[in-house]
């Protein structure tokens, strides 16, 4: 190890208590410190954040940091403050602050205290905050969940992409972009929209080896089938996704008349009920959790045994995301999707009655999700591919982990057996 090595392995000892990086995180690091443009694509929970608070608590200056939700940004304040005696080391700015606390803010950015600086991105539009930056020394902007500057990701949000140009009236000030979102073409996105063709990029493996993947034709006996495969996995944690709320509710009553402990969740039950039910699920007072997509961000619990879906998601982003819950502590994890062309057709009747141009990439990624339970190859290999990464299927990791690979007659011809 070189002086420099062996200086940020002291700093990550100090600050967080670690004793090695994860994954690609030194190299991430040692290009900030450089002052590179940097491009982070890593899987939910591969350690993005430190990737940027690290150089931010070494480098002189404060660092920003564009995250688009307030409550992620809150959390992650408290969590940098709990490391350090001063509070000020890290802040959020946005609407929500009073005068006092406005100034605050400024204070001690100005007296060099604060090391990050969370801001939404429509706070960073504000013309006052603007200058003020203009002002003080900015050791880089870091931007979180950068897919949102691309219609192909799965969050647009128009904010993010004016980023771009105000951190150049900012002055030459490196740009770290953070995502886990894998398709080329976001990524390509972001770097345009960033204007950083030049950035050092950095991607983690999006591999799942424990992951085993598997397609169903979906039929009119799909609860029964359900019901055989949960009893199967008696005992154990798993989560069904449903496209609709009815159909949350009826598939967890029809789990309960079956014996099986299941409970709903969807955005039209009262919080009160969301966050119980989340916790009966968190504490194993129930195995099954029955739930829209609006059920699983920031869950985690390490031992979900089985992810189901009930309809196909409306990406292969959402699926690998969802799927991704399973097997987080790199025991079995199964992943049970059911197919049929009919859900396919009321997805993207769904969609009819959104702007053209979402529509066309609406249906663009669903195509995708066609291929992906239609083919008859490795699902690990084709989800990997649409990750534009390369596996290999003869000695890559999880290589026999679906049933394709396992069950090579096995195709799914969900045309002809449609559910009536
Ligand atoms: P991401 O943003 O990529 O989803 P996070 O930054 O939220 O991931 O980190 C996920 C988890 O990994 C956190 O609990 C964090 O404390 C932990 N973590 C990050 N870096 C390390 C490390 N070097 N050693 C051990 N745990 C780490
Ligand atoms: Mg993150």
């Amino acid at each position: 190890m070189n002086s420099n090595e062996i200086e940020i392995h002291k700093e990550l000892k100090k600050y967080f208590g670690f004793s090695q990086f994860k994954g690609l995180q030194e190299q991430v690091i040692t290009s900030i410190l450089n002052d590179k443009n940097t491009f982070v694509i890593m899987p939910t929970g591969g350690g993005k954040s430190l990737c940027y608070q690290l150089p931010a608590l070494i480098q002189d200056g404060t660092a920003i940091v564009v995250s688009p939700l307030i409550a992620l940004m809150k959390n992650q304040v408290d969590a940098i403050r709990s490391l350090s005696s001063e509070n000020g080391i890290a802040h959020v700015l946005n609407s929500s602050l009073t005068k006092t606390e406005i100034a605050q803010v400024k204070k001690d950015i100005t007296s060099g205290l604060t090391k990050l600086l969370y801001v939404a991105p429509e706070s960073l539009t504000k013309e006052e905050y603007v200058t003020f930056l203009q002002s003080v020394k900015i050791s880089f902007v870091a931007i979180d969940e950068a897919h949102c500057i691309s219609e192909w990701g799965h969050d647009f949000r128009p904010e993010y992409r004016n980023l771009r140009h105000i951190i150049k009236q900012l002055g030459t000030v490196p740009i770290i972009g953070l995502t886990a979102t894998a398709t080329p073409k976001v990524q390509e996105d972001i770097l345009k929209n960033l204007d950083m063709s030049d950035a050092n990029t950095f991607k983690a493996s999006f591999n799942r080896p424990n992951l085993y993947y598997e397609v169903r034709t979906k039929t009119k006996n799909i609860e029964s089938d359900i019901i055989r495969f949960i009893k199967q996995h008696k005992g154990k944690s798993g989560i069904i996704y449903c496209l609709s709320r009815k159909k949350v509710e009826s598939i967890a009553e029809v789990l309960q008349v079956n014996g099986i402990s299941a409970v709903p969740y969807h955005a039209g039950l009262d919080a009160k009920t969301r966050a119980k039910h989340q916790d009966m699920f968190l504490m194993e007072d129930v195995d099954v959790v029955v739930a829209t997509i609006a059920f699983g961000m920031g869950i985690d619990k390490p031992d979900v045994r089985f992810v189901i879906h009930h309809d196909i998601p409306k990406s292969l982003e959402s699926y690998y995301q969802e799927t991704g819950r399973a097997g987080r502590d790199g025991g079995e994890g199964h992943c049970l999707a059911y197919y049929s062309y009919k859900d396919v057709e009321k997805l993207e009747k769904f969609m009819s009655g959104k702007p053209v141009a979402e529509q066309e990439i609406g249906f663009a990624l669903l195509q995708e999700v066609v291929a992906y339970a239609e083919t008859s190859m490795s699902r690990r290999k084709f989800l990997l591919h649409y990750f534009g990464e390369e596996f290999d299927g003869e000695t890559g990791e999880g290589a026999d982990m679906d049933d394709n690979v396992r069950n090579p007659k096995h195709k799914v011809e969900a045309k002809e057996q449609v559910v009536k």
